[in-house]
């Protein structure tokens, strides 16, 4: 039988019996009603990483989707709070859904528009992301309206994002990174690398 802190037995026989959720970020892609626009674990996992939450801070999360990122920022920190901006209507429900299912919804807002109008009047985050809608005048309305000491991450796939945040990155410094991720998948009988699309993410505190 297995010995206390044994290894694999052990680990194996914990996540059979415990359907807790895990505590690190980077929760399974199917914990979350999605349509298809969510940002993938392993990614997610590492913008958590870079948008740090600590307790009690405001995120605004720009380009919602399903609203993963949100939650999960909420469910890292004790009273972590996030508004979600998402323009389209059935993903702003599932924001919604995916707030009630982690018990959320007194500290995820969802608002509906598109950034930088739907900013307005909003209360002052913490801590900026950018996954979606990421373009030039989005970033110089954040860097003219946001206090210094806002912290800010800005995720991109398009080669137009990509080229933004590189040239941002140069004019005002930050952490550039590129992510190169592939998962193994069938190929014919055997197996090969799915490659996902690379994702640029800029860091930067303004
Ligand atoms: N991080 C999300 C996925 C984002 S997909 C998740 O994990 O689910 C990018 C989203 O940005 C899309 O839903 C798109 O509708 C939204 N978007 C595009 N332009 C935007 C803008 N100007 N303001 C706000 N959201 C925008």
């Amino acid at each position: 039988t297995a010995q206390p802190g044994g290894g694999a037995p052990v680990l194996a026989a914990i996540e059979a019996t415990n359907p807790g959720l895990p505590r690190a970020s980077g929760l399974a892609d199917s914990h979350f009603a999605n349509d298809g626009q969510i940002t993938k674990r392993p990614i997610r996992a590492l913008t958590l990483s870079a948008l740090a939450p600590r307790p009690g801070e405001l995120l605004w999360d720009i380009g919602g989707g399903s609203g993963s990122i949100s939650a999960e920022w909420c469910l890292a920190a004790p009273g972590a709070r996030a508004v979600t901006f998402e323009p389209r209507a059935e993903r702003l429900e599932n924001i919604a859904e995916n707030a009630r299912r982690f018990g959320l919804s007194h500290r995820m807002t969802p608002v509906l528009g598109r950034a930088p109008d739907v900013l307005a009047g909003q209360p002052l985050p913490d801590v900026v992301f950018i996954g979606g809608g990421g373009r030039r005048d989005l970033l110089e309305h954040l860097r003219a309206s946001l206090p210094t000491g806002t912290r800010l991450v800005a995720n991109g796939v398009t080669l137009e994002t990509e080229t933004l945040l590189m040239q941002t990155h140069a004019e005002i410094g930050g952490h550039l990174m590129k992510v190169e991720i592939a998962e193994a998948a069938p190929l014919g009988t055997l197996r090969g690398w799915a490659r996902a699309r690379p994702v640029i993410q800029w860091s930067v505190t303004l």
